[in-house]
C-alpha cells in the first residue's frame, strides 16, 4: 500500500503546483499510515528532483525513456499505471490542469480505479474514502465515496498549501522500455512571446466594461510588467475584441493563477466557474454592486479607463 503522486515538470522544473501536489499527496499518506511515492517523467536535473524531497516525499522515482521527454497522455498513462502497480499504490494523485485531465480517465481504465476529479481538501474519511469537491460552478461541493481497491485524484489547482517535511527521500533512476504505444509527439510548437493562459501566475482581464478593443492597449501594458497572461470574458471574444483563446469561463478556459485582476467584467456565473479558483481575485468595476466584488479580495470601484493608466504608471514606479 501507498500513496503515488505524478509530479510534472516543465522543460526539466518543477512548479510551485508540483510542490503542492506532493504535500498533499504526502498528507493523504500520513491519514493511511503509509508511504509517499513521487513518480517524475522526462529530463529532470538530479538536484531539481531533489526539490522534492522537501514537501515529504518517502521515494521519488525518477522515469527515463525515449518517448518521455514531452507529455504523450498514452504514454504517461502506461508508465503512470505501470510503476502504481509495481509500487502497490492505492491511491493515484495528480494535477486537476490539462495533463492531469488528459491522464486520469486513462488510468482509470488501466487500474480499474474510481476517479475524485478536481477535489479541493484531504479526504474526510480515508475507509470509506471520502473525498470534497466542488460542484456546479462552485456554488456547491459534493461528497464522493470512492468504493474501488484503488483510487485516483486529481487536486483543483490552488487548493493546498505547500507543506515543507523532509522524510529523507533518495532519487531512483527506472528505465522506461515501452513498447505498443500507438501515438508518438513528433514536434512541439510553443508560442513564443505570450505566457500561456492555463500557465500564468498572473492574469489580466478585461470585459465588456473595457468599452471597445481599442482600449486594450493599457490592460496588455499592464500585463506586460507583471509577467502576466491576458484573458477575456466571452462577450468579449464572441465579439471579437480579443481571440478565442482569451475567453474564460464555463465554456472557455479553467484557470486557477494566483492573481486574477478582472477589469470591466461583472462576475457572471459562467465566468466565474472559470476563474473561481484564483488565490486573489482584483476587481475594477464601475459599479460597486457588480458581483465580481463579492467574488473578490481587492477592489476597486471606478472608471477602468482612468484607473488603469495609474495602475501601468504604478507599477512602473515599484520597478524602478
Ligand atoms: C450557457 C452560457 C455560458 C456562458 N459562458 C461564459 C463563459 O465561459 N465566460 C464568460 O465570461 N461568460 C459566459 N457567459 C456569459 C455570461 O453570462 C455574461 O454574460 C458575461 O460573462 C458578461 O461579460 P462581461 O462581464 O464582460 O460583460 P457585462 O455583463 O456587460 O459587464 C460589464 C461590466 O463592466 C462594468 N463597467 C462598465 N463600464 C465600466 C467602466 N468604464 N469601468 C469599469 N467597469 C465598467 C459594468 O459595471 C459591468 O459590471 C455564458 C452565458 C451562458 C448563458
Amino acid at each position: 500500500m501507498s500513496v503515488l503522486v505524478f509530479a510534472e515538470n516543465w522543460d526539466g522544473k518543477f512548479k510551485k503546483s508540483s510542490f503542492e501536489l506532493v504535500s498533499y499527496a504526502s498528507q493523504v499518506a500520513g491519514m493511511m499510515n503509509t508511504t509517499t511515492i513521487v513518480l517524475s517523467l522526462g529530463k529532470v536535473e538530479k538536484s531539481e528532483l531533489e526539490k522534492l524531497a522537501g514537501f515529504g516525499a518517502s521515494k521519488i522515482v525518477n522515469g527515463i525513456g525515449a518517448n518521455l521527454d514531452v507529455f504523450d497522455s498514452q504514454a504517461y498513462c502506461r508508465v503512470i499505471s505501470d510503476i502504481a502497480a509495481k509500487e502497490g499504490a492505492t491511491v493515484v494523485i495528480l494535477s486537476n490542469n490539462n495533463s492531469g485531465k488528459a491522464l486520469a480517465p486513462r488510468i482509470s481504465v488501466r487500474l480499474k480505479a474510481g476517479i475524485g476529479a478536481g477535489v479541493s481538501k484531504l479526504p474526510i474519511s480515508i475507509s470509506p474514502f471520502v473525498v470534497h469537491k466542488r460542484a456546479f460552478s462552485g456554488n456547491a461541493f459534493a461528497h464522493l465515496t470512492i468504493r474501488t481497491d484503488i483510487k485516483i485524484i486529481t487536486l483543483a489547482q490552488n487548493s493546498f498549501e505547500l507543506i515543507e517535511k523532509n522524510a529523507g527521500a533518495s532519487v531512483e533512476d527506472v528505465a522506461i522500455h515501452l513498447d505498443g504505444v500507438q501515438t508518438q509527439v513528433k514536434e512541439v510548437q510553443k508560442q513564443s512571446g505570450k505566457i500561456l493562459l492555463t500557465d500564468a501566475d498572473i492574469v489580466v482581464s478585461g470585459g465588456r466594461g473595457m468599452k471597445s478593443p481599442d482600449n486594450w492597449g493599457p490592460l496588455v501594458q499592464l500585463a506586460d510588467l507583471l509577467g502576466a497572461a491576458t484573458a477575456c470574458s466571452r462577450p468579449v471574444s464572441d465579439e471579437g475584441w480579443r481571440g478565442h483563446e482569451e475567453h474564460t469561463g464555463q465554456t472557455g478556459k479553467i484557470i486557477a493563477p494566483n492573481l486574477y485582476i478582472a477589469i470591466g467584467i461583472s462576475g457572471a456565473t459562467q465566468h466565474l466557474a472559470g476563474v473561481s479558483s484564483s488565490k486573489y481575485i482584483v476587481a475594477i468595476n464601475n459599479d460597486k454592486g457588480a458581483p465580481i466584488f463579492e467574488a473578490a479580495q481587492f477592489g476597486i470601484v471606478g472608471d477602468a479607463a482612468k484607473i488603469l493608466p495609474k495602475l501601468v504608471e504604478a507599477v512602473k514606479e515599484i520597478r524602478s
